[in-house]
């Protein structure tokens, strides 16, 4: 049995003050698609789009298009196909998952490989996503390490290959960012200037006037189910979070959750969560996962590194929980937690 994951991480409000004179409309669908709750709203005021709820068709199309690309559990997709056959064989793919495993492979060597698509021989040991899940023993991940290098992806024109039979990828980390842009994508297609398209708690908005200055992104506390870390303002953009209380399983007190560090074949295990901010979701989504492993050290100077980039790391020390906040988040950031 597979898991859906409907814990949302991010949700985004309008502020209160917005007052009486912006009358906001808002038309909007919430389905299941990418693992998870994705909603798209469409903001408006009248008169409305004749052509939005023909949008909002169209990119939950494409949401659900990407995904039998890129999903892990559908044998059908073109990414099962491509683990099948990794190392044997160099296969031709869509242009679309080229551009997801690129990008993927510029966020590996940012990070210096604590993102890693190739982790995936790892992560089928844990088996997270099933009622499934075990503790693999430190054997089997030493066996399977050595499969996991985003070096070893081999890609030449529309074709990919692998260095080592027994590779194979897993784009949880990156694809549903890639399905949210190209979802905002389609309704600007169809004219649409004021948008959100929020999948599990990633989302990524754009903005007119209407709505300008009075849209909060708050961020979930990590550990008080229900309550909120935070907040910030954010017009246009995108947020994504990776945390460990998603998708986790306890053994003797001990929570292992779905984000491995590639180097220890183990879960990450210096934050509680990491939300980024940036332009794209497709690069807040995977970094949030990057900074994740990295831990609040390293993963605030990748963030503070990167130009557009911003991020909140919250870990715990000694029981106590602790939060790091980029330089360009700091006077817009309002935390609610003491
Ligand atoms: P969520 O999918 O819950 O929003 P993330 O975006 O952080 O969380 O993605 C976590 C997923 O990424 C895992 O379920 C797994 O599929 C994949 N993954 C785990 N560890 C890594 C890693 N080190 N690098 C790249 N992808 C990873
Ligand atoms: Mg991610």
């Amino acid at each position: 049995m597979r898991k859906v994951n409907l814990f949302l991480s991010a949700i985004l409000l309008f502020s209160l003050s917005c007052g009486r004179e912006f009358n906001i409309h808002t038309i909007e669908t919430t389905r299941l698609a990418m693992d998870t709750v994705v909603q798209i709203s469409i903001f408006y005021s009248e008169p409305l789009n004749p052509k939005a709820r023909e949008a909002l068709e169209a990119a939950f199309k494409t949401i659900d298009e990407i995904e039998q690309l890129t999903s892990t559990y559908q044998d059908s997709s073109e990414v099962s196909r491509v683990n099948r056959l990794a190392g044997k064989q160099f296969q031709r793919v869509s242009p679309q998952l080229i551009q997801v495993i690129t990008e993927a492979q510029k966020v590996s060597e940012l990070s210096n490989g604590a993102f890693d698509i190739t982790v995936a021989p790892l992560l089928r040991l844990w088996n997270f996503h099933s009622e499934n899940h075990r503790l693999p023993s430190d054997t089997e991940i030493a066996e399977k390490q050595p499969l996991v290098n985003y070096k070893n992806i081999l890609i030449q024109g529309d074709e990919i290959g692998f260095q080592r039979p027994g590779m194979g990828l897993d784009l949880g980390g990156i694809a549903k960012g890639y399905a949210i842009d190209q979802a905002i994508k389609v309704l600007q297609d169809y004219g649409i200037k004021d948008a959100m398209v929020n999948a599990g708690g990633d989302l990524r908005t754009i903005s007119s006037p209407l709505t300008r200055g009075k849209r909060k992104v708050w961020i979930r506390h990590p550990r008080n189910k229900g309550q909120f870390f935070g907040y910030f303002k954010m017009d246009t953009g995108s947020v994504a979070t990776s945390g460990d209380y998603e998708r986790f399983f306890m053994v003797d007190s001990v929570r292992y959750h779905h984000i491995l560090d590639p180097k220890t074949g183990f879960p990450a295990g210096k934050c509680i969560s990491a939300t980024i901010q940036t332009d794209t979701a497709i690069r807040a989504d995977a970094l949030a996962t990057a900074v994740f492993v990295l831990g609040p050290e390293e993963g605030m100077k990748l963030i503070e590194r990167l130009p557009d980039v911003e991020g909140v790391i919250i870990y715990e020390t000694r029981d106590k929980l602790e939060w790091k906040v980029s330089e360009g988040l700091v006077k817009t950031l309002k935390v609610l937690t003491k």
